[in-house]
């Protein structure tokens, strides 16, 4: 079960309490308990022998870092682009894993009240909730969220699996300076134009970039420099 220890650190790192948060927390837990590992420390983190496998960029994402140790600045997280609500988690040395998968219409129908529905989809789906009501949804949210606390495994779809692939370590790369703008770029980045060497930026090159909808190309960073 998850405790209100742990809820409360989730809470200051992710802004607020909501189901996929503590979901997060609690399916990590599961599959952490399952491969007999405690959350990722010094020696897990530096070498990255837990590898968490995420395939959605939610809520839920938020609590499996914080559960588990595996971030996405350790690169011991990994983001899958698929829209599942589900996480694998992996350990490098045995290759074994177990994935969780939430089927969240099973759990909205059991768990979440019509009232608190009703509510979310005034106010984030049609964005025309009033004051009153964004405050109200929010504490119903919070009261679904703390009871995925202690939500039992079989709500969960659990699967254990095997690595059949080598997952890569992060590779340590050189950085090579832009001609234009004189910044250090990582030097898989860097795009040679004729003899010149530049960043993706300068050189107007695609990038992959993470965002709501998941992994988007872009060609043009959304911002300029005005100071
Ligand atoms: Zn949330
Ligand atoms: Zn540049």
């Amino acid at each position: 079960m998850v405790s209100r220890e742990i809820i409360e650190k989730a809470k200051e790192f992710h802004g607020h309490v909501c189901p996929f948060l503590v979901l997060g927390l609690r399916i990590s837990e599961i599959a952490m308990e399952k491969l007999g590992l405690r959350k990722a420390g010094l020696a897990e983190t530096v070498e990255e022998e837990v590898i968490a496998i995420v395939e959605v960029n939610n809520c839920m994402v938020d609590g499996v870092q914080i559960a588990t140790g595996c971030t996405l600045g350790n690169n011991s997280l990994i983001y899958l682009d698929l829209g599942k609500n589900a996480v694998t988690l992996i350990k490098r040395d045995s290759k074994k894993g177990v994935r969780i998968y939430i089927d969240s219409e099973k759990l909205r129908s059991k768990y979440f009240p019509q009232e608190a529905l009703e509510l979310f989809r005034k106010v984030v789906v049609e964005r025309s909730g009033s004051r009153e009501d964004i405050e109200k949804l929010s504490k119903l949210w919070e009261e679904i969220g703390y009871r995925m606390a202690d939500l039992p495994e079989d709500e969960f779809v659990i699967q254990e699996v095997e690595v059949f692939e080598d997952i890569e370590r992060a590779p340590i790369y050189p950085s090579v300076r832009c001609s234009r703008c004189g910044e250090l770029v990582m030097e898989p980045k860097a795009v040679k134009i004729n003899s010149e060497t530049l960043c993706p930026v300068c050189a107007g090159a695609e990038f992959n970039a993470v965002i709501g909808r998941g992994i988007v190309k872009l060609r043009r960073i959304p911002y300029k420099q005005i100071a």
